[in-house]
């Protein structure tokens, strides 16, 4: 498939999400100006439609892309932020699905091709916050709702 082949090439694709999280991280204090409601219903459908075409992405509101080899983890039947389950099959195959190959093999081998972001895949991730399914993650990201509530009032490192 297309959007395969596309993922198993993530240099060009985490080259364009860095520019995109600095162009946003530059944008933010005319966002907070605007208001982030108002930026988040232009920003929602363009984010929505780029990201499904290219990821399959499930708008789970906290993109972790850029640590997961450019791979939305939210495609793992098992909804695993944090690496594998126990049963991947032989040669790297879905225990749920077996004809799909793992998201989180596809997630490592992918991850060994990118040099910016690529070793933060060892970084464990806080579990899914389900409120905030279906909103912007690039809003969630300058506002610092996208990190567990302990963290949000700190700056991103
Ligand atoms: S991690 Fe979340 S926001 Fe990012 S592509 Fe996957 S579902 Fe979409």
């Amino acid at each position: 498939m297309l959007r395969d082949w596309i993922q198993d090439h993530p240099r060009p694709l985490e080259w364009a999400y860095r520019s995109t999280e600095q162009l946003f991280q530059f944008l933010a204090p005319l966002f907070a100006r605007l208001g982030y409601d108002r930026v988040a219903r232009v920003i929602l459908p363009l984010e929505k439609v780029s990201k499904e075409l290219v990821f399959d992405c499930r708008m789970c509101g906290q993109c972790i892309l850029r640590l997961t080899g450019m791979t939305c983890p939210m495609t793992c039947p098992k909804l695993l932020r944090n690496g594998p389950c126990g049963g991947v099959r032989p040669e790297g195959y879905c225990e749920v699905f077996p004809e799909k190959r793992c998201i989180w093999v596809q997630a490592y081998e992918r991850s060994q091709k990118m040099p910016i972001y690529g070793p933060e895949i060892r970084l464990v991730q806080p579990p899914v916050n389900w409120s905030r399914k279906g909103t912007s993650a690039w809003i969630n990201m300058i506002t610092g709702a996208d990190r567990p509530p302990a963290q949000q009032h700190g700056s991103r490192g």
